[in-house]
């Protein structure tokens, strides 16, 4: 018996995405679904409470960052991560790969492993799949992520290569520590860059291991959008109808939309809380910067059309002296709204793919959105 179970509702006529739901040990989620990330155990700003109230069903936690503060083991001895910070909804934790390639410096990678140094301290360290599974197991998340290599934009069809198979027996590995598969689902990674020779061996290695469910890494890190697309639409039809897709990283409005018309059902990005920390803010009808200096007397909210918290209950003024004066409540409004707007976003989209009509949706949204207009401002 798998811990994780995915269950297809329907497939959009008019686009071919999928309506689902996952099934976790801590509940169910709808699909296609944005998870907000709370990378050190918290949503930064958000209490568990506020998540539920805007109807989040799973969030994301960063491995590297819960190992290196405050040690798996520490959260082992609470009880787990959805007691120590008090959620009972489902999570998902990464492997720490990511964080390992883009923190750290002075990496060395091995077939064994990864040596780095610890980003804050300099302390050196070693991460391999069995550590990974070792500290996700302790952490008791409900999917756990394969330890992996996503190599930068651009890397040469050659080391993509080696990268690929390396992946891919750590993924065997990851498979063989995995001590808890009854109640921790473990999804596999496809890599592969931008090379659809590379996607296609990936995708062949991981699910002959059947895993519960796979990721799209090694997108959305500085490559054109088109590349993006072309990949998802190239990788998705390899992966098995009957198991969640998740596409790592991604989290801006338009690519969550494009990226649901490709098959994929979960996403993840830190993208509207980090945003919304400098006062930048998603509306209905774009891209909203509340720190300029017109909003100085706007007594309106933030979004019109928006009945979250913060645009029930505050104004773009007020709003606007609060980031400008760096005041926490400040940033816990931008946040708020920015994860209520692209969860709200996600429940359109599975509406409209309930109607066969997502093709109809995207393209209203990216008009008023100003996604269509040449040199749009994006994210
Ligand atoms: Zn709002």
């Amino acid at each position: 018996m798998t811990a994780i179970r995915y269950e297809l509702i329907k497939t959009c006529k008019q686009t071919g995405a999928r309506l689902g739901r996952v099934h976790t040990p801590h509940g169910s989620f709808d699909t296609p679904a944005f998870m907000p990330v709370g990378t050190l155990a918290t949503v930064k700003t958000m209490s568990p409470e506020d998540l539920k109230e805007m109807g989040a069903g799973i969030i994301l936690s960063n491995t590297y960052h819960l190992w290196l503060r405050p040690g798996h083991e520490i959260i082992k001895e609470a009880g787990g991560l959805h007691k120590f910070m008090n959620w009972d909804r489902a999570i998902l934790t990464d492997s720490g790969g990511f964080q390992v390639f883009s923190l750290s410096e002075f990496r060395k990678i091995e077939e064994e492993g990864v040596h780095f140094r610890n980003h804050m301290s300099g302390e050196k360290l070693f991460l391999s799949p069995e550590k990974a599974m070792e500290i996700q197991n302790a952490l008791g998340s409900d999917i756990m992520m394969a330890f992996d290599e996503c190599p930068p934009y651009p890397a040469t069809f050659d080391y993509m290569k080696k990268s690929v198979e390396r992946t891919s027996r750590w993924a065997e590995r990851c498979l063989n520590a995995h001590a808890r598969p009854e109640d921790q689902g473990l999804f596999g990674i496809v890599q592969g860059g931008e090379y659809e020779e590379l996607r296609k061996q990936s995708a062949r290695d991981l699910t002959s291991l059947d895993f519960p469910g796979y990721a799209i890494g090694g997108l959305s890190v500085g490559e054109p959008k088109d590349i993006m697309n072309r990949m998802l639409e190239y990788t998705t039809p390899l992966l098995p109808p009957n198991k969640p897709r998740y596409l790592m990283g991604v989290g801006s409005p338009d690519s969550l939309i494009d990226g649901s018309i490709r098959g994929i059902d979960m996403f993840d990005c830190v993208l509207p809380t980090r945003i919304a920390r400098n006062g930048t803010l998603m509306t209905s009808t774009g891209r909203l910067v509340v720190k300029n200096a017109q909003f100085t007397r706007d007594f309106g909210p933030i979004d019109e059309n928006c009945d979250c918290y913060t645009c029930r209950n505050y104004s773009r003024a007020y709003i606007r002296h609060l980031i400008k004066c760096d005041e926490t409540f400040g940033i816990r409004l931008t946040s708020y709204h920015n994860l209520y707007f692209l969860l709200r976003l996600m429940e359109k989209v599975r509406q409209a793919i309930m109607e066969d009509r997502l093709g109809d949706f995207r393209e209203e949204f990216f008009e008023r959105y100003g996604f269509n207009k040449p040199n749009a401002k994006n994210f």
